[in-house]
């Protein structure tokens, strides 16, 4: 997509400023799409590319796009007296890879990443317990076994694994957003605005919300692994409270689209 069209395209009033930045990324799952720029983005690069198949490949529709945007970025700079050339790359990322070191030794971010570790250890030796239990509900759907609902059950079953397998990586990323992001708006004179940490935060505490409650129900439905699920269930639920601590006024945040159309 070219600059003219991304302007364009941006212009539109039906579009939530800024919905993206404090979503989960579910677009499947999301009731926003077509309030969503990025998603508009996405959309219009797909069509593009498949109509294009022949002669246009994804990546370079990517690449199409991002320079558009850079291009975007270079015009707003220009119109703010931004001079962006004064900007020393090499220092920036030195410094920042430099705080990313000391983001990724706080108490959160180490339990989101042992958390991360945890359920794919999970999944990786729970395999027979699905199989068991897939055993059972085609056994209590053959045999049509008075007051139970294998349909139901296995329904809600894919439904939690698809949440906890959604947000395993997400609430350590989130995370280490909101640690990175507040050194930057230790300014007095931002004190008065949202801060993006606790947005980011709080995408992480509702990630942490529904693992909790995806793992409360494989805990029910999965009763051979009610031990070890529950020592995640408390792994996550510490990483929630020390979480909420570190950000006191995330839950406060007010998402654009999500709690509050604007
Ligand atoms: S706001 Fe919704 S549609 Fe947009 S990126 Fe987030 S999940 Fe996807």
């Amino acid at each position: 997509m070219d600059k003219d069209k991304l302007k364009k395209l941006a212009a539109d009033p039906k579009f939530i400023p800024g919905i993206y930045n404090y979503c989960n990324r579910w677009c499947e799952r999301c009731e926003f799409i077509e309030k969503c720029l990025n998603y508009a983005i996405g959309k219009e690069d797909e069509r593009f590319s498949s109509v294009n198949m022949n002669n246009e490949s994804f990546t370079g529709q990517m690449i199409e796009t991002l320079k558009a945007s850079q291009e975007l970025l270079k015009e707003i700079a220009d119109e703010e007296g931004v001079d962006l050339t004064n900007v020393n790359a090499e220092e920036i990322a030195h410094e920042e890879k430099k705080k990313r070191k000391e983001d990724e030794k706080h108490t959160c971010a180490k339990a989101a990443m042992q958390y991360t570790k945890a359920v794919k250890e999970w999944f990786d030796t729970s395999e027979h317990t699905f199989k068991e239990k897939e055993d059972e509900l085609n056994n209590e759907y053959q045999l049509e076994i008075p007051n139970t609902n294998p349909f139901e059950e296995s329904e809600v079953i894919f439904d939690a694994v698809e949440v906890i397998r959604w947000y395993q990586h997400q609430i350590y990323v989130k995370i280490m957003r909101a640690l990175h992001g507040r050194e930057f708006e230790d300014i007095e004179e931002l004190d008065e605005f949202p801060k993006d940490s606790d947005g980011s935060a709080k995408v992480a505490l509702i990630a942490i919300d529904n693992s909790i409650d995806a793992w409360e129900k494989l805990r029910t439905n999965l009763t051979d692994e009610e031990d070890k699920i529950l020592d995640i269930i408390i792994h996550l639920d510490k990483l929630r409270k020390d979480l909420e601590a570190e950000f006191p006024d995330a839950r406060n945040f007010v998402r654009p689209g999500f709690d509050e159309y604007v």
